[in-house]
């Protein structure tokens, strides 16, 4: 499949699912909770997080960042999604008292293939099931946080249906070093329920002396 295809694909998809955490989830809203809780007690320990500038890739209508990363407490977030839909919900109600409150940057509109990050803006950049390689938006001391599906097929799961790809856990730190990023923590999500992908949280720095695009 070519690369515009693939994504046309994707925005298709997403374009006609409901704007809400059910549809963020894939119907499983009940891991909502569960999920802020694992994300925010992996980064606890990284203290300097909090009162800083977070940006939150794939943001669907504003889950991560309302119920995580404005948890932290990160001082203000940046939001990249591509579906209008998703990103208008966030404006008009979802994310609306944190965008009164101030605590919203930007809410970019667009695909990830297409956002290039100010530089040296981020203190931490999260991508949770969608993933990018954005760390020319980060500061000198900035991370990536990703949180994904792992496969347990070495060839990963292919779904036709939303145009995505499932990979395990070893291609996933494969591409992170491809990507001169160091893994500094990585943990399996606690508590989901059988029968789902594990889904583990990565916490990637830039190599020092690689500077990426
Ligand atoms: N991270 C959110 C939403 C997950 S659903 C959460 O955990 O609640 C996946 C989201 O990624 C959808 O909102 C979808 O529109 C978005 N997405 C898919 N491909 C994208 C791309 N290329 N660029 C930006 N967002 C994308």
């Amino acid at each position: 499949m070519q690369k515009p295809e693939w994504y046309t694909k994707a925005q298709d998809y997403w374009n006609g699912v409901t704007a809400s955490v059910d549809g963020m989830l894939g119907g499983f809203s009940v891991l909502d909770p569960i999920d802020v809780k694992g994300s925010l007690s992996f980064v606890k320990e990284f203290n300097h997080l909090a009162g800083g500038y977070a940006c939150d890739c794939g943001a669907g209508i504003g889950r991560v960042t309302k119920n995580f990363l404005l948890k932290v407490p990160f001082a203000k977030v940046d939001v990249v999604e591509q579906a209008p839909s998703f990103v208008e919900q966030a404006k008009a109600d979802y994310l609306k008292r944190e965008i009164d409150e101030g605590k919203i940057g930007n809410l970019y509109c667009q695909g990830l293939q297409d956002f290039v990050p100010e530089e040296g803006r981020y203190d931490l950049i999260w991508c949770q099931w969608v993933l990018g390689h954005l760390t020319d938006g980060l500061k000198p001391n900035g991370l990536i946080g990703v949180k994904e599906n792992n496969a347990s097929i070495e060839q990963g799961v292919f779904d036709e249906e939303d145009s995505s790809i499932t990979r395990p856990n070893s291609e996933l730190k494969e591409l992170f070093k491809k990507a001169g990023l160091t893994c500094i923590k990585e943990e399996l999500q606690k508590d989901f329920p059988q029968g789902l992908f594990p889904v583990r949280m990565y916490l990637l720095k830039p190599s020092s002396t690689s500077s990426l695009s």
